[in-house]
């Protein structure tokens, strides 16, 4: 069947279902909707395909959906899962504070795109499991050329390809996000971690559980770390800007550096960010 309406969504990470979730919520006349990606995963991304339990978000249940108009979606989805019928409203207050791993979050946008695609039979639905190597015009549309799956025509192309595919800058270098084995971690005596955000605080804790004793030299810009949550969300819910804190014992615009031990303690000690505890029990602090 020839569609009216042809949409292209190149990368199906969470900004592509989401915005496959809004074509299929909003457009009403049937169309055709590919989505382009090449590990034939929805929904996941670089974000939320880890598989590592310990990889927690940084938002809040209540804070997170996949809907624009429907805020506070992903803690009602939890809800759903884990409440047995009794609408427990002390679980709905936990689960509307807790910080869940990001795979589970994941797994969430996953099968509300795969519900929202259930309920449109009218569209035409396809996943092309490739990379999008080029869009050029064509007539009024476009063309998308992949690595392996030839091409795909479309009206309108929307482009999700978030940080792009990850790969190795040189040839002793790991792609960002790569993966280091136990033994490396074991054996290494120091470790520079590039970048003080979340993912140095994921690498940071992965490597003490996988059993790094060292020093670690953390390179920041700005000499910051990601600012600790308060302990339970304050009722407002107007959006503020975030904002960082700097490192122990640091100055702005130095290098830091901190044993590993004593940055996690320390942070352990304050009690307030989402991950304080495993700090404490990675840390054996
Ligand atoms: C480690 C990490 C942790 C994060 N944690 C949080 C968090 O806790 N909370 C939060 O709000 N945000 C978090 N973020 C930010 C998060 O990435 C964004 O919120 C969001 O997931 C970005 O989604 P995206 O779809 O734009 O990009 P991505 O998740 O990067 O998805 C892009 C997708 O496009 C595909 N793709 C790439 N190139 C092509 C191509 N040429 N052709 C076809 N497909 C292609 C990729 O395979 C991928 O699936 C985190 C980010 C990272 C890196």
């Amino acid at each position: 069947m020839q569609h009216e309406i042809n949409i292209c969504v190149v990368g199906g990470g969470f900004t592509g279902a989401a915005a496959a979730i809004a074509c299929l919520r909003h457009i009403e006349r049937p169309f055709r909707l590919v989505i382009i990606e090449p590990t034939g995963s929805l929904g996941r991304g670089i974000a939320y395909g880890s598989h590592d339990p310990m990889h927690l978000l940084n938002v809040r249940a209540r804070d997170l959906s996949v809907c624009a108009d429907r805020p506070g979606d992903f803690s009602t989805w939890a809800f759903r899962h884990l409440d047995q019928g009794e609408d427990d409203v002390g679980l709905l207050e936990g689960v509307n504070h807790a910080f869940f791993s990001r795979q589970l979050f994941g797994e969430y946008v996953r099968q509300r795109l795969n519900e929202t695609i259930a309920r449109r039979p009218d569209v035409q639905f396809d996943i092309v499991a490739a990379s999008a190597v080029a869009c050029s015009r064509k007539g009024t549309g476009f063309r998308i050329r992949t690595d392996r799956a030839g091409t795909v025509e479309a009206d309108v192309v929307v482009v999700a390809t978030g940080y792009g595919a990850s790969t190795a800058s040189g040839q002793e270098s790991l792609p960002p996000f790569g993966f280091v084995s136990t033994d490396q971690f074991a054996g290494a005596r120091s470790m520079v971690l590039i970048g003080s955000g979340l993912t140095m605080v994921d690498v940071l804790l992965n490597a003490r559980r996988e059993g790094f004793a060292g020093e670690a030299t953390i390179l920041s810009r700005r000499g910051q770390i990601p600012r600790e949550h308060a302990a339970k969300a304050s009722c407002r819910r107007r959006w503020r800007s975030p904002r960082r804190r700097a490192l122990p014992g640091s100055r702005p615009r130095y290098a830091s550096r901190a044993r590993p031990q004593r940055l996690m303690g320390r942070l352990a000690g304050r009690d307030q960010w989402t991950a304080a505890d495993d700090f404490g029990h990675l840390a054996g602090s």
